[in-house]
């Protein structure tokens, strides 16, 4: 398991820096973001420190499943019928914290579309 002491999430990972806990099992922490752009927005972080989307290669395949599954498993415990799965990769794209994360965004109408 990949760690990086100086990091955010792997500082919450850890328990060093309190979180509201939504959902955990071996391989994620999903907890409520801090500042919430939604009426629901929870973050789920790979307990396995990667920085970036971009950064991911072969060998995280599982770490990125994982991510995935837990963000539909969150929408449920969340009972979000409609909810928006966000990474942002990179400054240029609005990445503040460097270990990689999805937002989990929802709980109002999301009518705005990028694409
Ligand atoms: P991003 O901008 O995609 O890197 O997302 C980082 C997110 O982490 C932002 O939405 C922040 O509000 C959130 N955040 C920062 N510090 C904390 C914290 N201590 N607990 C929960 N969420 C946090
Ligand atoms: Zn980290």
């Amino acid at each position: 398991m990949r760690r990086d002491p100086d990091c955010l999430f792997c500082r919450i990972v850890k328990g060093e820096i309190p979180s509201a806990k939504v959902y955990e099992d071996d391989a994620v922490l999903a907890f409520r973001d801090i500042n919430p752009a939604a009426p629901t927005h929870v973050l789920v972080v790979p307990k396995d420190h990667v920085a970036t989307l971009a950064e991911c290669g072969d060998g995280d395949r599982a770490l990125l499943a994982d991510v995935m599954l837990a963000a539909g498993k969150v929408a449920g415990l969340e009972k979000l019928d409609a909810f928006r799965l966000i990474v942002n990769n990179g400054s240029g794209a609005g990445q503040t914290v460097f270990h990689l994360h999805a937002h989990v965004l929802g709980g109002k109408p999301m009518g705005e579309r990028l694409l």
